[in-house]
């Protein structure tokens, strides 16, 4: 019997995601670079599905039905490029080549074209959901040929997470879509996790709330709409109490977030893209500063507001507040992610389903949420919807929400409590909403001391003011 699908890189995620497939009842053939973690997976997990074990490249290819497919679980870039030219020449046309590390859309984007000229489908899958995902079950965002995807995608849809019967699985778009899409995914959940940290900060740093209170706090929002993996997750750290110490966790960790690098990428091409992703990018900065250590020690002692904490109604309400305010801020940060997918599509002429995107999303992966199935219908409702935040029911729900969320705003300035999600999600806001903005002026400037030209709101045409002359006449340029 031959495999219908291979796993080569079985470190945590390519063992997990072998496991999955075989309990699935799929035959698995197995491939390491060495050979050691094959075997150990044979040994521990054998009897959980029909594996087949290779141990050279020959071997590996000669297992699998044809058209071949073979899933890469290694370490992203160089490794990635290895592995592909180990098996390509072994390789037949139309057999399949998934990527399914954490690379980058671009690597994919030229893994593909090459392969392609070659007669080998490559697809470039996000997988989402860590190790526990691969193993049970994650969001699966593949990219590559629509004709790749008859034949992997019902294998991905099997193993994917479910959610209301559906599978967190869909062909995303040609070539690098999965991985860009996977990515956005990410810098979207640094996003989500710095407003969700800054909501615990508030809550500690205005209202005097206890770790264990505000977790407390963070699973009554959960049975809200704001319920999402992440607030539960929070929740538990938040009570979680050190054993060494007695104190909360919370406390005696580190204050240093640290980051792998696909938020960074997600800015990166949000400004090549030219798409303001600032909640994402504050997030990432947040990240960065949080562990800019000798600049913080160097900056301790720096004068701030005196701090004195909320009293009466504001206190009363504070929580409820904070709640509206992270609600708002977190519309504006997907608002936001899903426009960075949509200008990725338009640059690289992928067909992205908005919608059926975030509804892969709502099982799996970190940002799992039912928040998710807002969106989705949003863009049900509107297909051609230019940002979430116009839509029926987002609009509603963040007008109604914004006077706390200002209030907050105000609060953390006031207290000097850094709050850089929450205040860049409403300048967002406010500046998209703007009838005018003060970008008139920055033309002006630019004209000035470059001749850089601006257009005028009355005429048709480009026009430079001769500032250096004393009459400073306008001409057409
Ligand atoms: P690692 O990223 O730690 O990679 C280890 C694997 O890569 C091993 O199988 C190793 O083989 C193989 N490898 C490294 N270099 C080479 C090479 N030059 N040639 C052949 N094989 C090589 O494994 P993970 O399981 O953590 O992650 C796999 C991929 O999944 C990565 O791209 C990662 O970014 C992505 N990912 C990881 C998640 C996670 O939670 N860990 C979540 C989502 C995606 P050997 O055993 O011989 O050293």
């Amino acid at each position: 019997k031959k495999a219908s699908i291979g796993v080569t890189g079985l470190a945590v995620m390519g063992r997990n995601l072998a496991r999955n497939l075989a309990r699935h009842g799929h035959t698995v053939a197995l491939h390491n670079r060495s050979e050691e973690r094959t075997r150990s997976l044979v040994e521990q997990f054998g009897d959980e599905g029909d594996f087949i074990p290779a141990y050279s490249a020959q071997e590996f290819v000669d297992a699998l039905e044809r058209p071949r497919q073979i899933v890469i679980m290694v370490k992203a870039g160089g490794p990635t490029d290895a592995v592909i030219e180990e098996f390509a020449p072994l390789l037949e046309p139309g057999d399949v080549i998934v990527d399914a590390g954490n690379a980058h859309f671009a690597d994919t984007r030229r893994r593909e074209k090459a392969l392609r000229e070659r007669g080998l489908h490559f697809v470039g899958t996000g997988v989402s959901g860590g190790e526990e995902g691969a193993l049970n079950g994650p969001s699966i965002m593949p990219g590559g040929s629509k004709e790749s995807y008859e034949s992997l995608g019902p294998l991905f849809e099997d193993i994917s997470a479910k959610v209301d019967g559906e599978p967190c699985c869909t062909h995303i778009g040609a070539d690098g879509a999965g991985h860009f899409v996977k990515m956005v995914h990410n810098g979207i959940e640094y996003a989500d996790m710095q407003l969700i940290a800054e909501s615990f900060d508030l809550l500690r740093g205005a209202a005097g709330y206890a770790p264990a209170e505000i977790a407390d706090v963070f699973r009554t929002w959960n049975t809200g709409r704001l319920d999402s993996y992440l607030i539960e997750i929070t929740a538990d750290v938040l009570k979680h109490v050190d054993a060494a110490t007695g104190k909360p966790f919370v406390d005696v960790v580190e204050d240093a977030a640290e980051q792998k690098g696909t938020g960074r990428w997600t800015v990166q091409i949000g400004l090549d893209l030219g798409v303001p992703i600032s909640g994402i990018a504050e997030a990432v900065f947040a990240r960065s500063l949080s562990g800019s250590k000798p600049l913080r020690s160097a900056a301790q002692g720096l004068g701030g507001p005196s701090r004195a904490p909320l009293t009466g109604a504001a206190l009363e309400t504070f929580a409820d507040d904070v709640e509206q305010a992270l609600y708002a801020s977190k519309v504006v940060a997907y608002a936001q992610g899903f426009n960075q997918i949509q200008a990725g599509a338009s640059e690289y002429g992928w067909d992205i389903d908005l919608g059926r995107v975030a509804s892969i999303w709502r099982g799996g992966c970190i940002i799992r949420a039912k928040f998710l199935n807002d969106i989705t219908a949003a863009y049900a409702d509107e297909p051609g919807l230019p940002t979430l935040l116009t839509s029926g029911g987002f609009r509603k729900a963040v007008e109604d929400a914004q006077d706390s969320w200002r209030s907050v705003v105000s609060t953390a300035v006031k207290l000097g409590i850094p709050t850089p999600g929450f205040s860049t999600a409403l300048a967002y806001y406010d500046g998209l909403r703007a009838d005018r903005l003060p970008a008139a002026l920055v033309q002006g400037q630019r004209d000035y001391f470059g001749a850089h030209t601006y257009r005028r709101v009355d005429r048709e045409g480009s026009f430079h003011t001769a500032w250096a002359t004393e009459d400073r006449t306008e001409s057409p340029s």
